[in-house]
């Protein structure tokens, strides 16, 4: 894995994040992602070469509000750039972790992703991501 690309933080609501945010890291928020498949809104921010997604359930069915209704908002995954996201599950499947998908599917800001079972990672999801090429 190359480095962390970013730390995904889990929020009720975007509308009160972001501005939080923007204080907190005295950065405007870049970006905005709504990402269908996934039922969330994201919105992204950068401190120096390091990236904040903040995400926000789009249905009240959806993993990140099933997440908040468990345990409240807060860190929800962490993020490692990989070069080779095939590979990488190839790997880390052989070495016994679950994937919480078979394929790498379409994440927000132009990434190609994969998740692995938090319970195979000490509770904390991981997420592999790969920027898609264009
Ligand atoms: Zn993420």
């Amino acid at each position: 894995m190359q480095k962390i690309e970013h730390i995904g933080i889990a929020v009720k609501s975007l509308k009160d994040s972001i501005p939080l945010f923007e204080k907190l890291l005295n950065t405007a928020c870049y970006k905005t992602e709504l990402v269908e498949s996934e039922k969330v809104n994201t919105a992204f921010f950068k401190t120096g070469p390091n990236k904040i997604e903040l995400l926000e359930s789009t249905d009240s069915d959806g993993v990140i509000a099933r997440f908040i209704e468990k345990k409240g908002e807060g860190l929800h995954h962490i993020a490692f750039e990989v070069k080779d996201i095939d590979a990488e599950m190839k790997r880390l499947k052989n070495e016994g972790f679950r994937l919480l998908n078979e394929t790498p599917k379409t994440g927000a800001d132009n990434k190609l992703v994969c998740f692995v079972h938090p319970k195979d990672t000490q509770g904390v999801l991981i997420e592999l991501c790969m920027e898609k090429e264009v």
